[in-house]
């Protein structure tokens, strides 16, 4: 008999469940599924990652959707393309004994007309990524009219990717008397607001402390000249030699320079970013999942599905603009009660953001001086010193195999022979030194170039400041990730530098 027997479900489900080997149900299903198959109150539900929630919404949404209508039931929202591959791949499994059942799923970056018609073959269940199943709605390629249940999984992740307009239309679309389940790792403010906007008396279930970031992850912060990040971040891959981060930046280019230059500076390290095609990236994800790349230089939006949490360290190029997305990147190391370290490299004036960071997610940030090159040579000579020390002494075969070297290094001392060693070994850190200048100043004029001229038409008189320029600019390109440069704010106008939008020369904002 299987704990999951007493919540009723159909014996289609629990046949599945068995061969899944679930026995008992997780904390947030013994709490979640009941009250889904009652249908009588919308769900607030934190929990971290990996504690089951794609079955606790799953298998109670199959139960009550098990009927021959040819309506779609129930709309699951996810941030990713990855997520709602997974999220189908699951709720395949979970009914694969139910014949008639269809779950379709609607992301980005795939071709739209084959998902058309997985929806004309009469789905119960949709997963989507908001942007395209707005894309949907809007071209009426699907019909929300008989949707009752919602669920937003992930939701702090989708707020903060910026989905919340979509999510806004989406809910338009959708009776109101559907019922919410909302999933989230973390109650962020931005999470709040749409609790507060669309659900009704929510229950909310928690098993976790919700807006807190793990314990076992230390939180560290560098001030950095963003001249000398590079630098720091091979100091820091070359005093941790069995390193396996990601490399969090803001931009495309500064993913696509950062990983060049380590690649030419011999690293493993990859780049993924939304640049790369769907085929690349699954590549890409592979060969960091099993560990063949250990140094992964991504964008924010591109390593959201990445399920890869085992982490040594999370290196932060520069900060999100976001305290929400510190938290989830920061999350992706300390897991399985590992120590994680968490770096943030910041200039002296984005100090006052980590205070935010502190103030709104409860972590606290230690700082500390990054790797010098001593610390890095130290760690060289401590490796190679291990390398000689752990070598096996040659058997007697193969000593009379080298016993033309035995004789020609018989005239030297063992200090000199040491000696000789060391020499080599400063050798090799000298030139690792160059390459690290020569690779700086190619990255320095690379980025500088790329940068444009432009105005827009605001300035002091419409109280604006640079940053709240910065948020304008960014909203009205819809480009959250824009490098910003130099900005200078006139009395009705402004004029700043932003990296290169070939179409753009000014901005009107009314
Ligand atoms: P979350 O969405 O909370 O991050 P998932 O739903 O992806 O977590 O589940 C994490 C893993 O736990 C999956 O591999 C899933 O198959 C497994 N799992 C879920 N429920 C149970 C259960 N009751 N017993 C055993 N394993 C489970
Ligand atoms: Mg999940």
């Amino acid at each position: 008999m299987s704990l999951f027997d007493k919540y009723g479900f159909n014996k289609d489900l629990l046949e599945s469940i068995k061969k899944l080997k679930f026995i008992e149900p997780t904390p947030i299903q013994d709490k979640v599924i009941p009250e889904i198959l009652s249908s009588k109150v919308d769900i607030i539900a934190t929990a971290q990652t990996g504690t089951g929630k794609t079955a606790a919404f799953g298998l109670p949404i199959i139960n009550l959707t098990n009927n021959r209508e040819k309506t779609i039931e129930c709309v699951i929202l996810c941030p990713t393309r990855e997520l709602c591959l997974q999220i189908t791949k699951d709720l395949n499994v979970y009914s694969e004994n139910i014949k008639h059942f269809r779950i379709v799923a609607i992301y980005g970056g795939s071709r739209v007309d084959t998902q058309i018609k997985g929806l004309k073959q009469n789905p119960k269940i949709i997963v989507c990524t908001p942007g395209r199943l707005n894309d949907l709605i809007k071209r009426r390629r699907v019909d929300l009219g008989h949707i009752k249940y919602f669920v937003l999984d992930e939701a702090d992740e989708m707020l903060s990717m910026g989905f919340k307009s979509e999510i806004d239309i989406i809910l338009e679309h959708v009776p109101q008397n559907r019922k919410i389940y909302l999933f989230s790792a973390t109650l962020s403010k931005k999470v709040t607001a749409i609790t507060k906007t669309y659900m009704k008396n929510a229950l909310t279930i928690s098993t976790s402390v919700a807006n807190k970031g793990a314990d076992t992850v230390k939180h560290i912060y560098y001030v950095t000249k963003q001249s000398d990040r590079y630098d720091i971040i091979r100091n820091i891959i070359d005093v941790n030699k069995d390193i396996y981060t990601i490399i969090f930046c803001r931009t495309r280019r500064e993913t696509k320079d950062i990983s060049n230059n380590l690649i030419q500076n011999n690293y493993k390290a990859s780049v993924l970013n939304g640049d790369l095609s769907q085929e690349e990236r699954d590549r890409v994800m592979n060969k960091f999942r099993t560990q063949q790349i250990k140094i992964l230089v991504a964008t924010d939006v591109a390593s959201r599905g990445i399920d890869v949490n085992n982490l040594s360290h999370i290196i932060n190029y520069n900060l999100p603009d976001d305290p929400e997305v510190y938290v989830h990147r920061s999350g992706r190391t300390g897991r399985a009660g590992n120590e994680g370290i968490s770096i943030a490299l910041v200039s002296k004036r984005e100090q006052r953001r980590l205070k935010e960071i502190e103030r709104l997610s409860k972590i606290s940030f230690t700082r500390n001086n990054p790797p010098t090159d001593t610390e890095v040579f130290e760690t060289q000579i401590h490796t190679f010193a291990s390398t000689i020390i752990d070598a096996p002494l040659p058997n007697e075969e193969d000593k009379q195999t080298f016993n033309l070297l035995y004789s020609k290094l018989n005239t030297l001392t063992k200090d000199e022979i040491i000696g000789k060693i060391i020499s080599l070994n400063i050798n090799r850190t000298k030139k690792h030194k160059k390459e690290i200048h020569k690779s700086k100043s190619d990255n320095i004029d690379k980025s500088d170039s790329l940068l444009t001229k432009l105005s827009i038409n605001v300035g002091r008189s419409h109280k604006m400041n640079p940053e709240s320029l910065i948020r304008l600019i960014k909203k009205t390109i819809r480009l959250r990730n824009a490098k910003i440069g130099k900005i200078s704010v006139k009395k009705s106008f402004s004029l700043f530098e932003i990296e290169r939008l070939p179409s753009i020369r000014s901005l009107n904002v009314f």
